[in-house]
Order: structure tokens, then C-alpha cells, then sequence
């Protein structure tokens, strides 16, 4: 059956814009996967490590019937081949792509975790998110993606985000 899937994209690398496009087109060529809502591009202030360049990020829901890991598994391939290079946490990277919500899901294995463990407090997660659906519901404890971004703007501002 197929499910409704949410990820977060982001690069701060290189041409950003071209980056997000590549990682859409390679997502997209992947068997099984229909992309079914795009949003804006935002730039956003770089999280957790903040002496590193202005990061680009999107957020797009797409229909699937590939399993959770084996999803993962093809979205790291694509980010390796895009030349990702691992080499600080929350470092500076040409891609980043994070499953958000896997249908109503919600799994904590070690290599990947839905909810997305860090979801909640980003901005720069939620504002797109909530642009392509804003009646989300977060599937382990029911809140609504309003409520959620109205909490996380108690910590982080609107300036911190700016769409492009
Ligand atoms: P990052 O450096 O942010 O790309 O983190 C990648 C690591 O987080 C990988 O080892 C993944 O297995 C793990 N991980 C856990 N949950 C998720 C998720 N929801 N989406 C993507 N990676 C995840």
C-alpha cells in the first residue's frame, strides 16, 4: 500500500538551487516513487553549527510503496553520489536528505527514526511542511503542524527563515 511521505532537503554547499533541483530529479527517477507536492525554497540560517554558509532548504511529499529502510537506503545512495561528504555533524554539506514522516508511521531504530527526531524545533522543516499541507497531523501524539510551529517559534524567529 502506498504512503504518504514527507522529506526534508538541504544544502549549503555549492549551487544550492541546482543542488535541490539534482536531488528532486534523482529522487524522482526512482522506481515506485510519485512526487505529489513541492514546496518553496527557503533560506535559513545554518543549525547546531552556525559559522558556516546560509543553507537552502525544501520540503516535498512524495507516494511510495518502498519500504522505510529501503527508502533510506536509496535516498544515501543518491546523496553519495551527489558527493556528499561526511565529515562534520551539522557541518557543510551539498545535500541533505531526511525522511520526515513515513505515512503514519512511527519507528525508533538507530538508522532512522520517524517523526524525525528533530523535526518539531525547525523551522526551516515546519514552515515549508506546513505550506504544501497544512492540516498535518503528527501521527505519535497527534498534534497539529500549527500547533507545533506556533511552539517552535517560542524558541526560534521568523527571521531566522526567509523564502526565496
Ligand atoms: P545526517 O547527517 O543528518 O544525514 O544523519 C544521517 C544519519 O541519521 C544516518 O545514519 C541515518 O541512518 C540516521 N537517521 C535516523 N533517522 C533518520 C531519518 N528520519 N532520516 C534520515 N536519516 C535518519
Amino acid at each position: 500500500m502506498k504512503k504518504r511521505v514527507y522529506l526534508g532537503l538541504g544544502t549549503n554547499l555549492g549551487n544550492k538551487k541546482g543542488n535541490l533541483e539534482n536531488a528532486i530529479k534523482n529522487i524522482q527517477e526512482i522506481e515506485g516513487i510519485e512526487l505529489t507536492g513541492i514546496s518553496s525554497l527557503y533560506a535559513t540560517a545554518p543549525w547546531g553549527k552556525t559559522d558556516q554558509e546560509e543553507f537552502l532548504n525544501q520540503v516535498i511529499e512524495i507516494e511510495t510503496d518502498i519500504p522505510p529502510l529501503d527508502l533510506l537506503k536509496k535516498l544515501q545512495e543518491i546523496e553519495i553520489k551527489m558527493g556528499r561528504e561526511r565529515k562534520e555533524k551539522w557541518g557543510p554539506r551539498n545535500i541533505d536528505i531526511d525522511i520526515l514522516l513515513y505515512g503514519e508511521e512511527v519507528m525508533d531504530f538507530e538508522e532512522l527514526k520517524v517523526p524525525h527526531p528533530y523535526m518539531r524545533e525547525r523551522l526551516f522543516v515546519l514552515v515549508p511542511l506546513i505550506e504544501i499541507r497544512p492540516e498535518l497531523v503528527f501521527p505519535d501524539d497527534g498534534a497539529k503542524i500549527g500547533e507545533v510551529l506556533a511552539k517552535a517559534l517560542t524558541i526560534e524567529k521568523m527571521e531566522d527563515i526567509r523564502k526565496i
